[in-house]
């Protein structure tokens, strides 16, 4: 089969291909495990985390990629949950204890990281950690729920806001453009609040029901419950402090922060950011629970993603211009038309 693999950890500021175009055997399924025949793969801010060692796979090299979906092609033995021909997601949790707090486990292993992943035409996943996709969703629309959205939808119930609360985000890309549609349908009195450098992307909160949009560094016109960070750095998250009530949370929706700016941290005042039992909290990941929660969900509202399109083979271009351009919605690759 065709896989995109990663042979070692470099930085993308040096390096246009980190990934390399490989002719794989195909996966064969394990007791409890089904064999996916891959249709769409996102594309998530987390393979940079990889490639260039924040994240670094504990052995090279992987094939990258767990915002899968794709068919049921075969089933190990003893599965019992599962038909030939269903459609399912994969996440970023490839496997697990399975207990109500799995994510932070010491058994978790990572779709793409700790097993090969979804940047190939077949890949295998144990029963439970693959979910029905809802069918209102293309698969190209359904990937970047499996990640961006699930994950999203923990960071949400993390913010324990309550309907009609004031809710920020700060970053709007693959994640936030999710959340935002989420957190309208679950608690539709709240009001979103997003923060955001790029214009376009402010523009696209407010098409998105934002009632506010401003810069990372501007003040909200009134402070906030809470307030999910979705950026890949530190600025927004002491800004985002700033902009928090008596009491409020941050929660960080990142599996891992770049140290570009962490000089940025040495801003932080107590009495500006942190005092009056403001807190921050951090997403670990998500357990599997979370997303067969989340996948129904986002089929009722149904959730809009934004999405752009490569080939299979292009997912250099994709994780390039990931890192170095913003965004509007996500990125997915097209890895088969079925
Ligand atoms: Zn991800």
């Amino acid at each position: 089969m065709k896989a995109l693999i990663l042979p070692k950890i470099v930085s993308l500021h040096d390096v246009d291909e980190p990934l390399e175009l490989v002719d794989l055997p195909k996966p064969v399924p394990q007791p409890h495990e089904v064999l996916v025949r891959v249709a769409a793969c996102g594309v998530c801010h987390t393979e940079l985390d990889e490639i260039e060692g924040r994240t670094a796979p504990p052995k090279l090299p992987i094939v990258p990629g767990h915002e899968v979906v794709g068919h049921i092609e075969q089933l190990g033995a003893d599965v019992r949950k599962w038909k030939e021909g269903a459609r399912v997601g994969i996440g970023w949790i490839h496997s697990s204890s399975g207990a109500p707090d799995e994510n932070v486990s010491d058994q978790f292993r990572a779709t793409g990281r700790d097993a090969n992943g979804g940047y190939a035409e077949y890949m295998t996943v144990g029963e439970n950690y693959a979910y029905p996709v809802p069918e209102v969703f293309s698969n190209v629309e359904a990937a970047p729920l499996l990640c961006a959205g699930a994950v999203g939808y923990r960071a949400l119930k993390l913010t324990g806001i309550e309907n009609g609360q004031p809710l920020g985000l700060t970053g709007f890309g693959g994640s936030a453009h999710i959340v935002i549609q989420l957190a309208r349908h679950l608690y539709p009195s709240t009001e979103v609040y997003v923060f955001a450098r790029d214009s376009a992307a402010r523009q696209f909160a407010l098409e998105l029901g934002a009632v506010w949009a401003g810069d990372t560094t501007d003040r909200a016109p009134q402070r906030l419950a809470a307030i999910i960070d979705t950026t890949p750095v530190w600025k927004p998250v002491v800004e985002a402090l700033a902009n928090l009530k008596p009491g409020g949370r941050l929660v960080i929706n990142a599996i891992r922060k770049e140290d570009s700016d962490n000089a940025e941290l040495l801003r932080l005042s107590y009495h500006e950011h942190l005092w009056m039992e403001r807190e921050i909290k951090t997403v670990a990941n998500v357990t599997h629970y979370d997303i067969a929660e989340f996948l129904p969900i986002a089929g009722d509202i149904p959730i809009e993603s934004t999405v752009e399109t490569y080939p299979l083979e292009e997912a250099n271009r994709a994780l390039v211009e990931l890192k170095r351009r913003p965004i509007r919605g996500a990125k997915v690759l097209v890895v088969a038309n079925d």
